[in-house]
């Protein structure tokens, strides 16, 4: 093969080609550079001399269906300027690896459109070659994502694994990137981002996050100039959770068959927004039913539906007359769950109005959540925890396929 065709196909430049063979289906060739073009790998000089030779065997670009690889004899050289004693640098791979440059290119840019075990049945490696090469590839590019321009920021947790496992997000909400993945889901699983974030001289302003304790005294510890915004998808998520134990409740002491049997199959239906319910399917008429036989679900319901409405307010003024007037009703109620909410949102009221300053809210978690779950069902989650982070940190920037 000619030295032109080994570097345009191969990306091995420099080199000629002294013997091609085949072996087993594989395509061999031997390649060597001329003991002119040999320098000190620690100083460059070239006044060498060779102390030895191993050969080394390089998997290559295939052709076709056809694996090849390339078998170099690599000299150890003694140097006579600085002394050392090396062996020669193999300019077309990355130091220990037993692949070519132009082969790991190949493989991952297959990664971009294949599961990883569809990449290493058509290049006949191993699946952890593969997974290996992928980890390291998303290392080096979504490691270390800059935090230098972050201004407002979400913190949630997600579950992995039914539950047994938990992670912390924090989310970039102007860029919608994810800038850090950390274990666990309380204050401490941020400890590493505190850690990096101090010498970014980052100057975050707002946070948004849920009413739970979990992240916000952390917080408050290391930003203590950020507002904190309490987010409205966890206030409906909250609010959603209630509602469905209540209902729970009145269908388990409903005492007559056809009230019980009204408020079966409404679970959802009180969940959704009042403008999403289908009139086609008649779920607005089966909810009205509901509620008609249920006067505390009915008043909860509408309150649900009323406090979303605390988001929709000409400013701060208005929105704190609005909330305060709600939690007063909730509270007048003697509906239970309704009097619970509105001791929850009491407490968390500055932060809820802070909305109102800052109009951030971690919405754009969602669709990343979305995503991870995709990315769950895949056995590398399990098997790599690491591996598993770092393509979290990609979701939103890389061109990999979301597949194992
Ligand atoms: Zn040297």
């Amino acid at each position: 093969m000619s030295t032109s065709l080994l570097y345009h196909a191969f990306g091995i430049r420099g080199y000629e080609c002294t013997r091609t063979r085949y072996e087993g289906g594989s395509v061999i060739f031997s390649i060597r550079r001329e003991p002119e073009t040999w320098r000190c790998s620690s100083c460059g000089s070239a006044r060498v001399i060779r102390r030895g030779q191993v050969t080394r065997r390089f998997r290559s670009l295939p052709i076709g269906a056809r694996a090849t690889f390339v078998d170099l004899p690599i000299p150890r050289l003694e140097c006579h300027h600085c002394g050392a004693v090396r062996q020669v640098e193999v300019p077309f791979a990355d130091p220990r690896r037993s692949y070519t440059r132009s082969f790991q290119r190949y493989a991952l840019e297959l990664g971009r459109r294949m599961t990883i075990r569809d990449v290493a049945v058509h290049l006949g490696v191993g699946w952890d070659l593969i997974k290996d090469m992928q980890k390291r590839d998303l290392s080096r590019r979504f490691a270390r994502p800059k935090l230098k321009h972050l201004r407002h920021i979400a913190i949630d947790e997600i579950s992995i694994g039914r539950g047994h496992r938990y992670l912390t997000l924090v989310l970039d909400l102007q860029t919608g990137r994810v800038v850090f993945v950390g274990d666990g889901k309380a204050g401490d699983a941020l400890k590493p981002f505190w850690k990096r974030l101090r010498p970014s001289r980052a100057k975050i302003e707002a946070v948004a996050m849920d009413m739970s304790a979990a992240y916000r005294g952390a917080v408050t510890r290391h930003l203590p100039k950020a507002k904190i915004v309490f987010d409205r998808f966890h206030v409906a998520q909250l609010f959603n959770e209630k509602l469905s134990d209540l209902r729970r409740d009145l269908h388990r002491e409903a005492a007559d068959v056809l009230q019980k049997s009204v408020l079966k199959g409404t679970r959802w239906l009180l969940l959704k927004g009042a403008e999403n319910l289908d009139k086609e399917k008649g779920e607005k008429k089966r909810l009205e039913e509901a509620l008609a036989l249920n006067k505390p679900l009915a008043t909860a319901y509408y309150m649900k539906e009323e406090l979303r409405q605390f988001w929709e307010q000409p400013g701060k003024r208005f929105a704190t007359v609005f909330l305060d007037g709600w939690i007063r009703r909730a509270v007048a109620s003697g509906i239970r769950v309704l009097q619970q909410m509105a001791k929850t949102l009491a407490l968390h009221r500055s932060g809820l109005l802070a909305y109102y300053d800052v109009r951030i809210t971690s919405g754009p978690m969602e669709g990343t959540n979305n995503k991870i779950k995709t990315m769950k069902r895949q056995a590398y989650g399990f098997r790599d925890w690491g591996f598993f982070k770092l393509k979290i940190l990609a979701i939103h920037e890389t061109r990999y396929e979301l597949v194992g």
